[in-house]
């Protein structure tokens, strides 16, 4: 591992183009599962170059589903963490790493600190899940340990103490789910803090989007920025990568490590599809041991960028996601993902919470229904939001204005730590 990011692209690909054999040549040895793919597909993987990488077929979360255990590398014994996915889009998948892959980990998130220009200095408090097995807390926690600086494992919750420990250990960055700061700022604001007073200068975003597409504040960020004068940095990532991509300074889209991951953007015949055009992000990992994967799926749409980012590093960035390949909703003629919706309501200054729910109709097509619960009631404050709801999303969906009580223990039936506020239904009826 070598941080490649200011070398010449020219040096970066040279790189990559020898990681890549020496893995394809580690899973044809280690990996049931891919050596039963290039059987299958008659694949000599000595002769698969950068440019031949189209030639293999993807991995879908599917296939990581179906055959899980067939993607480890390793004697059982050689591994030292069991970390899971947190199962948004059917069952969870074991990804087990060994300790050469924690310490790859660390790594991963120490050059994602320097990105985001935090130095031995900082002081992190982590406001999110450190157990579960849940793979960023303890990559975060790693990753501060590597640049240096100090931690503060609060965990995900508690707001009385996030607030204590912000006032009395002083951290510089916090690393949390956005939507999190919100419920931040409003127990400060009940409680008559200043958060532009206290020692918090970035905040590390994680799980929710912060940007649109064309990299201006979405309105969740928005809301953030309209009440604290905070640098907010986005990041993206998932258990199965194992790797982190995180925005720079400069903020134009999140920057991936070259020397840890090779990633492409694919069109529905999983082809390459060039910078500035939109498809699954596809990824494959550089110098992982327990279970390396090639050509994974991720569902996650996107586009990249390959000019000069004004930080001066050269490797590829990617832009916001825009939605999930599985999640992508048709609705009276109008094409949405959950993240559109998420980004609407999240910008209505009265609504308290709410829940989405998606399913089938009668005649095969997607039903949205969207459980909203409001701050004030007021005569009016339904049909305000309402209408505020048709504007931005162009239909309207069915709405139920509910207590919050109800919404929340709706958001409780869903097994996701991250993101609790959406129901595919369609998932099961279509089983
Ligand atoms: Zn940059």
């Amino acid at each position: 591992m070598e941080n490649l990011d200011r070398r010449p692209i020219s040096e970066i690909e040279q790189y990559q183009e020898s990681e890549l054999q020496k893995l394809l040549l580690y899973l044809s040895d280690h990996s049931p599962f891919y050596r039963e793919l290039f059987l299958k597909n008659n694949i000599d993987p000595a002769k698969i170059t950068l440019a031949g990488l189209s030639s293999i077929p993807p991995t879908s979360k599917d296939n990581l589903q179906a055959h899980n255990m067939d993607f480890l590398c390793v004697e059982k014994n050689k591994i030292a963490e069991y970390c899971s996915t947190s199962g948004t889009l059917g069952a969870p998948v074991t990804i087990a790493l060994t300790s050469n892959d924690l310490e790859r980990l660390a790594y991963n998130e120490y050059c994602s600190f320097l990105q985001a220009g935090c130095t031995s200095e900082d002081i992190f408090q982590l406001m999110l899940t450190m157990d579960k097995q849940f793979m960023a807390g303890i990559a975060y926690y790693a990753g501060i340990q590597k640049l240096g600086a100090s931690a503060i494992r609060i965990g995900s919750g508690n707001m009385p103490l996030q607030i204590d420990s912000i006032l009395n250990n002083k951290p510089t960055v916090l690393i949390a789910v956005p939507s999190f700061i919100l419920k931040l700022i409003e127990y400060a604001k009940e409680n008559n803090i200043d958060l532009n007073k206290t020692s918090i200068k970035k905040i590390i975003c994680i799980g929710e989007a912060i940007r649109n597409a064309d990299f201006s504040p979405n309105e969740l960020a928005l809301r953030i920025q309209n009440n604290w004068n905070v640098k907010m940095y986005s990041t993206y990532a998932s258990t199965e990568k194992q790797t982190a991509f995180t925005e720079c300074e400069s903020g134009n889209g999140a920057h991936a490590h070259a020397d840890l991951l090779i990633f492409e953007i694919l069109d529905e015949n999983n082809q390459p599809l060039p910078a500035g055009e939109y498809g699954e992000l596809t990824v494959t990992t550089l110098g992982v041991e327990g279970m390396p994967l090639l050509r994974y799926k991720t569902g996650d749409i996107c586009t990249y960028y390959n000019s000069p980012c004004t930080c001066g590093r050269h490797s590829l960035r990617i832009s916001p996601i825009i939605g999930r390949k599985q999640q992508l909703i048709k609705f009276k003629g109008t094409t949405l993902y959950p993240s559109t919706i998420y980004n609407t309501l999240s910008g209505i200054e009265e609504i308290k919470n709410y829940f989405v729910e998606v399913s089938l109709n009668e005649i095969n097509t997607d039903d949205l229904h969207l459980y909203i619960s409001v701050k004030d009631e007021k005569a009016d404050t339904q049909q305000k939001i309402t209408e505020m709801i048709r504007s931005s999303l162009r239909v309207l969906p069915k709405i139920s204005f509910i207590s919050n009580d109800n919404i929340l223990s709706l958001q409780q039936n869903v097994s996701n730590r991250k993101l609790n506020k959406f129901y595919d239904k369609r998932k099961t009826e279509k089983l």
